[in-house]
């Protein structure tokens, strides 16, 4: 049916690639290009003799050129950007410029923070919006009128949040609700990799993003919080009890714009106490810093030296066991009456690496990249210009959850978040 370009080959992309290979219909060719095509190759290699055609290519991300001249010798029908944040506004300038679809999973942020242009505009915003992360959507929702103009979609943040955790707020008000008052995002991995310190995605975005300060929504504004400041414990099904702690997510700043009245939106997400310490002692010492500094000649990023140091998040695969529960509980109203309701999935660490060699992190995000990009090569989610998932209709992308390997779960009687 379709050709897809599949932009980088890490974590997520290698599961999302397995399963464009396993849903070979829809994904009949595709291209896998990333910045090291030694990676590129070695997976095709494991995933030859499938059905899908696969070939393989070198790209820089961060150069439009190159993206451009990519596309026009493939010719793809859809470009998915697996890569990082950092490459989204230069992929997505190359997907106007060739006229094609366009999605990723995470919407986009800088790699250096302290460059004038983006430092102002970014300034302006904290003020002016009240939450200080360095990633927000307003650089992607600017291309709207442009993709519109086009004839082409973007579908940003089709990963399991954002991604997933939205198709579930748009299921909750389609079928569930008249009405939502509040959503609490909870994602818990009880996963134990037995290292004391790892990050289960990319360290660089993952250590960003738990080091920043958290925010909610709440009665049409943010509230933003110091790091790690508001904690709860929550007993997660097939898991048990685990500590949470209130963080900024991107999902909430486009659900406060597309989820009609909703007075509330928090996310919570678990960390064991051996993270959290990790983390404080290597901020305390500078190793979160993405501002480089000079050693001993060299100019170094002392996050990026930090990353090469921890262990690769592939590696991480075989040896977690445990499982993730990620979802969202809803309070609202249906003909009249308050109602609370509870949509979540529960994946197995072991189970994600027996199928497709990667701990469930990568297995969550990945399998919905693929489910996003199948959205849109099958016309199911066709309107041009630039979406987040609830803007589209959920039914479809939770069917095929269910088939693809992230069926969910559903309460009519969740324990609330106080
Ligand atoms: P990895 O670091 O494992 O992989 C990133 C890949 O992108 C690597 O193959 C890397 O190449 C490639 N890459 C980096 N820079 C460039 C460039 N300039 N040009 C071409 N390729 C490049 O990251 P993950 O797989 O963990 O994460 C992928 C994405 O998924 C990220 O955007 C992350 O934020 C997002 N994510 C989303 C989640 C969600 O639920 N929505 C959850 C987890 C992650 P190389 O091998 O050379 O380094």
């Amino acid at each position: 049916m379709g050709r897809a370009l599949i932009i980088g080959c890490g974590g997520v992309a290698s599961v999302a690639i397995h399963k464009c290979c396993q849903n070979s219909e829809v994904f009949e060719e595709i291209m896998i290009a990333s910045r090291t095509k030694s990676k590129c190759d070695a997976l095709k290699e494991k995933l030859s003799g499938g059905k899908t055609k696969i070939e393989t290519a070198q790209v820089d991300a961060d150069n439009k050129d190159e993206v451009v001249a990519l596309i026009k010798s493939y010719k793809p029908d859809l470009v998915m950007n697996i890569a990082l944040p950092y490459q989204d506004l230069t992929i997505m300038d190359a997907c106007l410029e060739c006229g094609v679809n366009y999605m990723d999973t995470a919407n986009y942020e800088p790699e250096d923070i302290e460059e004038p242009q983006w430092r102002a505009a970014y300034e302006k915003r904290c003020k002016e919006e009240g939450f200080s992360a360095y990633f927000d959507y307003s650089w992607q929702w600017a291309y709207k009128k442009k993709f519109e103009d086009a004839g082409i979609t973007a579908l940003l943040g089709s990963g399991f949040d954002p991604g997933v955790t939205q198709a579930y707020c748009a299921y909750a008000l389609k079928h569930e609700f008249d009405e939502i008052d509040t959503i609490d995002i909870l994602d818990c991995n009880g996963g134990d990799h037995g290292y004391a310190f790892a990050t289960n995605f990319n360290p660089e975005i993952n250590l960003r993003e738990v080091s920043a300060p958290g925010s909610y929504w709440e009665n049409g504004h943010w509230v933003e919080i110091p790091a790690m400041s508001i904690k709860r414990e929550y007993d997660f099904a097939e898991v048990g009890h685990k500590d949470m702690y209130l963080l900024h997510h991107e999902e909430i700043e486009s659900l406060a714009k597309n989820i009609p009245g909703v007075k509330r939106i928090r996310f919570f997400m678990t960390f064991g106490q051996s993270y959290l310490d990790h983390m404080r002692c290597l901020e305390d010492v500078g190793m979160l810093s993405t501002t480089p500094i000079n050693y001993e000649g060299k100019e170094i990023v002392p996050i990026q030296f930090l990353k090469a140091l921890l262990p690769d998040p592939a590696s991480l695969g075989p040896r977690t066991k445990g499982k993730t529960n990620i979802g969202c509980i809803f309070t609202g109203k249906k003909d009249g009456k308050e109602k609370k309701y509870y949509l979540f999935n529960v994946c197995d660490h072991q189970e994600c690496y027996k199928e497709v060699g990667s701990q469930a992190i990568s297995y969550t995000t990945g399998v919905p990249a693929m489910v996003g990009a199948m959205m849109l090569l099958t016309g199911k989610w066709n309107k041009p210009g630039v979406y987040t998932v609830e803007e589209f209709d959920p039914d479809p992308y939770m069917e095929a959850l269910n088939k693809w390997g992230l069926p969910w779960q559903e309460s009519y009687e969740p324990v609330l978040v106080d």
